[in-house]
Parts: C-alpha cells; structure tokens; sequence
C-alpha cells in the first residue's frame, strides 16, 4: 500500500473512533513519523496530505527539513539533548520531549526575540524505566518553574505508552495524561494554555483518541520502514 493508501484507510478509521465517542475527527492531528524512511518516502508522505512530520533524531531533523521543510511542519518528538538544541531553533516548531529545567533554558536561549517553540510535557506515566519524561507528581512543579522563559510554551503533554499486544491496556495510561493535563490547564497559566494531547502510536492510537489525543504520531502504520 502507499503512504496516500495508508492515510485514507487510517482517516476512516480515525473517523470510526471518532464516531464512536462523539469526537470531530478535525480535531484530531496526525504526526507523520518518519525516522525509519528517507527523505524521498517523506516527500511522498507531504505529497500524500500530510503536513506534520515528526523526528526523533537530530541528525535525520535536519536532514529532512533541509530537504523538505516549505512543505511541512516540523515536530521533534525524541529526547533532545541539550548540546543539539541550536540545530533545531528556527525550524521546528514543536518540541515533544521537554523533560528538564536545562532543556527549557537552553531552547529559550537559542530562540530569538519573539519566537516561540510549542512545547509538550514528556510525561512517563507508565514509570517504565526505559522511557523519559517527569514522573506524574512533578508535572505541575516543573511547569510552574517555566514561567521566567519567555519562549516556552506549554500547549500540552505528551506520553509513550509501553507497547502491548492488546491496545486496551493502555487506556489508564492516557486517561491519566489527560487528568494531569487538566490540573494544568485550570492553573490557567499564561505560557501553559495546555489544551493538547500528544499521544498515540501505531498500535494504540485508537485508545488515544478515545481518551482525548489530540496529535497521534504514527510511524510504521502510516509511512512504514525501510
Ligand atoms: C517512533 C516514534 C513514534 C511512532 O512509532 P510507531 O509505533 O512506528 O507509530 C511515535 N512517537 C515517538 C516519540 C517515537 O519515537
């Protein structure tokens, strides 16, 4: 199947779910993953419809944006570190994995005046070891110490639920992303409007959408690997 072919049948079935739980499937964003394609299967995804394209490797983010970046809008959803940061300012827009008071520093002062970088929370809500992202508790502490960077902006959290054969299981895990995400937003802070929800991957972006994702980054069901 193409990418064109994959995305048609994921919208119906997004539309499904969406039907199922009385959701306006607009109000859902799809996230082209694309670290496991080239470029030219990148340039077909945009060819495709999609606009959103996600990395999670700086390397591959400059690669592709450099290649492709009029056509697209531009999400780094991997662990960042911190040294990288400058490589990425000016052209993605949004950042998935903000998970450290040094992050937030660094990309505040990489920006230039004016700019803003739109971030997620990383939150492992699963407490997984293997996974990054602030505990549940530390959501609301680390958030509050964002207010003296001007150039973040927290418009939501983002998770990974670990992967299970059965989708089902990952439902408590989103529901409680979607609990955390709105204690947040009823400080009714400024700079952290946190109105969205990054979750939801190949394998469990039903579940996600049912508990409220508003962006599901989809790798291999939609673009595949090479
Ligand atoms: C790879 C990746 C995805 C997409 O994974 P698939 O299971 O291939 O859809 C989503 N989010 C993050 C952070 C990833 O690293």
């Amino acid at each position: 199947m193409s990418v064109k072919e994959k995305l048609i049948s994921i919208q119906k079935e997004i539309e499904v779910v969406c039907n199922r739980v009385k959701r306006n499937p607009a109000s859902i964003q799809i996230v082209a993953v694309t670290k496991y394609v080239s470029v030219e299967t990148t340039e077909k995804a945009l060819n495709a419809g999609l606009i959103h394209i996600g990395e999670n490797r700086v390397e591959g983010a400059v690669q592709k944006w450099e290649a492709l970046h009029e056509s697209g809008i531009w999400h780094f959803i991997g662990s960042m570190q911190t040294r990288k940061v400058k490589q990425i300012i000016g052209k993605y827009e949004y950042l998935h994995s903000l998970d450290r008071l040094s992050l937030a520093k660094e990309v505040d002062k990489r920006l230039e005046e004016g700019q803003v970088m739109k971030c997620f929370v990383q939150v492992n809500v699963s407490g997984e070891e293997s996974k990054s992202g602030l505990a549940p508790e530390e959501v609301i502490p680390f958030i509050k110490e964002l207010s003296t960077f001007q150039g973040i902006q927290v418009i939501g959290l983002m998770t990974m639920a670990p992967f299970f054969d059965d989708a089902e299981l990952t439902r408590p895990i989103f529901r409680r992303l979607k609990e955390i995400k709105d204690s947040v937003m009823a400080l009714q802070l400024p700079y952290a409007p946190c109105t969205e929800l990054s979750m939801g991957m190949s394998n469990d972006y039903r579940v996600a959408i049912e508990e409220g994702a508003t962006f599901i980054r989809l790798g291999s069901a939609l673009v595949g690997r090479e």
